[in-house]
């Protein structure tokens, strides 16, 4: 879907369109108006003419055109991120560029999304993601920043690495270390997979440990970017190489 212009561009377009015809028009008139001043002899008369039917029909233009900017419909947006009010001429279909903070500015429905804040772990910078938001890179640092979700919930992750892959094999997940945050990851395990706790410890007394067989590779991408939050480590492999 092409993207919904500013109502500033589709102004300058028409302006400018109106300016250029506008002034062709006049210098066509004029010329024809100097014609008739000073040689006004006959055989003049078709070149004339011409002059003035197309002086007449670039004046017109140029009215129609300058018509035309005041036509144009405006449907002001504000930026979720600076506040500042964007101005396109209909309801954006997509996401689009803040005029002020250069951000992209989500787009579901016709609407902008409620962006959320997110500080980066390694540089402490304020950053924005959504519901929208697949991979969040830090604007200062560039480091991705794992957003914490809902598996459920609107919100997904998953790991910039992996992005570019798209294939259709399944996966296995399999967990091999944990960190400090073991309560924690035990939390986000019972509810990844449904287990009651001691399942789950038992789990983690026997890693590496497969958790989960059969999942496409954005889910196992998902998974571990989840887990990785709780300090869980993660691997997933193709299933035909596992069984290898
Ligand atoms: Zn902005
Ligand atoms: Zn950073």
């Amino acid at each position: 879907m092409p993207r919904v212009p500013r109502a500033s561009d589709v102004i300058e377009i028409l302006a400018e369109r109106s300016l250029m015809i506008g002034i062709g028009g006049v210098v066509s008139l004029t010329l024809g108006g100097l014609l008739i001043r000073y040689k006004g002899q006959g055989y003049l008369t078709g070149l004339i003419t011409v002059l003035f039917v197309f002086g007449a029909i670039g004046v017109i233009f140029a009215a129609y055109f300058a018509l035309q900017v005041r036509k144009v419909s405006t449907h002001e947006i504000k930026c979720p991120y600076c506040e500042e009010p964007n101005v396109l001429v209909d309801t954006p279909t997509d996401d689009f560029p803040c005029v002020r903070c250069n951000r992209m500015v989500p787009i579901v429905d016709g609407k902008t999304v409620t962006v959320d804040q997110v500080r980066c772990g390694y540089c402490n910078e304020l950053n924005y993601y959504s519901q929208k938001t697949e991979v969040l890179l830090c604007e200062k640092c560039n480091h991705e920043i794992p957003i914490a979700v809902d598996e459920n919930g609107p919100r997904k992750t998953i790991p910039a690495a992996f992005v570019v892959v798209d294939d259709e094999a399944l996966y296995e997940l399999q967990l091999v270390g944990q960190g400090h945050k073991t309560e924690e990851l035990i939390n986000a395990l019972q509810h990844m997979l449904a287990l009651n706790r001691n399942q789950v410890k038992n789990m983690l007394n026997e890693m590496p440990v497969t958790v989960l067989t059969g999942i496409t590779r954005k889910k196992a991408e998902m998974l571990k970017a989840q887990l990785s939050i709780y300090e869980g480590e993660v691997e997933f492999h193709p299933m035909e190489e596992a069984r290898r």
